[in-house]
């Protein structure tokens, strides 16, 4: 069992502490940010989707969503496209001042973003347990031996992502999608 011992031998901070709560804006993004998840779905992707907003104004920088399959990229996630295009809107790399909102945990690759980026928080809707990378196998994100750890908001409109990943993965099953 990975618990917070676990993490905290890896010299990360125990899971929860750098936890916050959804605000207002952290909601209407994600609802957005599932809006885009669905919009990959109809497109035959895996429905994740993802929203960078200035914290301080809400104001909406970049968004995306999966799009591995169209663009045979291999990592064209949600997130990494939302953060690509906030940096192109600011000019800037560094998104301090940013929250990137996003319907599935991040993977690896993703999380490896959220630190590189500088992001100042992460709000994740449904927990992977097969890749992501921010609690459930690893906790890349708020690693303490890493140069940027954001505040973590976990779990917000969970049962809506989750239920379109399974939605789509039950249709893909039965060769709907
Ligand atoms: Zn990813």
């Amino acid at each position: 069992m990975r618990g917070w011992a676990f993490y905290s031998r890896l010299g990360g901070l125990p899971r929860g502490r750098a936890q916050g709560k959804p605000t207002a804006a952290d909601e209407a993004k994600m609802a957005h940010a599932l809006a885009l998840a669905g919009a990959a779905a109809a497109m035959g992707e895996v429905p994740v989707g993802a929203v960078v907003y200035e914290t301080a104004t809400g104001r909406v920088l970049g968004e995306g969503f999966n799009r591995r399959e169209a663009d045979h990229d291999p990592a064209a996630h949600a997130e990494l496209l939302a953060v690509r295009a906030a940096a192109r809107t600011i000019g800037d790399w560094r998104l301090n001042h940013c929250t990137l909102v996003v319907t599935l945990e991040p993977c690896v690759m993703c999380a490896g973003l959220v630190v590189n980026s500088r992001v100042g928080r992460l709000v994740y809707g449904a927990r992977d347990p097969k890749a992501g990378a921010c609690e459930s196998l690893y906790a890349i994100a708020s690693d303490g031996r890493l140069n940027h750890r954001p505040e973590i908001v976990p779990g917000v409109r969970a049962e809506a992502c989750g239920d379109l990943l399974r939605a789509f993965f039950r249709r893909l099953r039965r060769g709907e999608a």
